[in-house]
């Protein structure tokens, strides 16, 4: 066991190296847990166009590395490790990951949320392979150069990922279980605008299809009005059906919504007195990178200022 913490911060996103970045300049010497991803969801992105500062834009797994260089800078010590238990319960707090046990004054959650999956048991499969199953279009959609893909889902992201695709794929198929759409109206009617793009809607996909190069070459589609099922050839699946918040070592410890996400008050306090929360593990709307670094930085003031306090 090692020696009391002022802050352990859990995930590695714009959100948990802002929030490591004014904590360390506070002199409060924080530890970063990356997490199973490190960097987080921008460091499978290519291109990042809209956070401020960059007026050519910036590589997401560059800006990671930017992001944790500042922090480090200050005096942020990061550690690898998945943290697979904390205890809420008395202070300090208590935070395991598979290597450690760390004990701290507060804890600032900054885990995010990941990408939801269809569920089908080839998904997963081809989607580490290399397939031709992806949860994100700006990673990998030049992969589909002249290709037919499929995009499911029918919210914003999943017009998002269509128009993108139409840079590369020769054919994008959008593919939504609904006839109606959650996707805001200008993302809909500029996806219904571009040529490139047919909806093929009420549609679930039942099944993926393998050929034998070990690639997709379809995917079983059920009309759930008539029940019909049909086979529609294609190289790409492209999963835009959400995200899930990444707060599942945190359940019956602190307070969340129905979806999971962990829910705030006055800026980012939980439930827990000494916890804190910012970025995507706490915010369904906005998910931007830089609503998340604000969020940081709204933390480790929150944080800084709980522990003066405390005194
Ligand atoms: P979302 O709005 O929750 O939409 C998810 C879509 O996936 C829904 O159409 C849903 O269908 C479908 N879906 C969910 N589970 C499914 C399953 N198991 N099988 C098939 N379909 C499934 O998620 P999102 O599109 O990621 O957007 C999330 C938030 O980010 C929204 O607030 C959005 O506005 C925002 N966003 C904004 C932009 C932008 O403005 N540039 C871009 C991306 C995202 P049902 O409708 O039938 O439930």
């Amino acid at each position: 066991m090692s020696e009391t913490r002022d802050v352990v911060i859990i995930g590695s996103g714009p959100a948990g190296y802002t929030a490591a970045l004014y904590t360390a300049r506070a002199n409060l010497n924080p530890l970063v847990i990356e997490g199973m991803q490190p960097g987080g969801q921008l460091t499978i992105t290519s291109d990042v166009e809209n956070y401020p500062g960059y007026p050519e834009g910036v590589l997401g797994p560059k800006m990671m590395e930017d992001f944790r260089a500042q922090a480090e800078r200050f005096g942020t010590e990061v550690k690898f490790g998945m943290v697979t238990e904390v205890d809420f319960s008395s202070r300090p707090f208590t935070v395991k990951t598979e290597f450690d046990t760390f004990q701290a004054k507060t804890v600032i959650i900054s885990t995010g949320a990941s990408a939801r999956l269809l569920g089908l048991e080839k998904e997963s499969k081809l989607m580490a392979s290399g397939g031709g199953v992806s949860a994100c279009a700006t990673c990998d959609g030049a992969f589909f150069p002249d290709k037919d893909v499929v995009v499911v889902g029918g919210g914003d992201s999943a017009m998002e990922e269509a128009n993108f695709l139409t840079r590369y794929a020769s054919k994008v198929t959008l593919v939504h279980r609904r006839p109606v759409f959650r996707a805001s109206k200008i993302m809909l009617d500029r996806t219904e605008k571009n040529e490139k793009i047919e909806f093929l809607i009420p549609r679930t996909v039942e099944d993926i299809l393998i050929g034998d190069d070990d690639k997709i070459r379809g995917v079983v589609l059920n009309d759930p009005s008539s029940g019909e099922t049909m086979e529609f050839p294609c190289q790409g699946l492209f999963v835009a059906i959400g995200h899930v918040p990444n707060s599942k070592i945190f359940e019956g410890k602190i307070d969340m919504d129905d979806a999971g996400y962990i829910q705030v008050r006055n800026g980012t306090f939980t439930s827990v007195e000494g916890v804190f929360a910012a970025g995507d593990i706490c915010d369904k709307k906005y998910r931007q990178a830089v609503t998340a670094a604000g969020m940081g930085c709204m933390a480790a003031i929150d944080a800084e200022r709980w522990l003066e306090a405390q005194e």
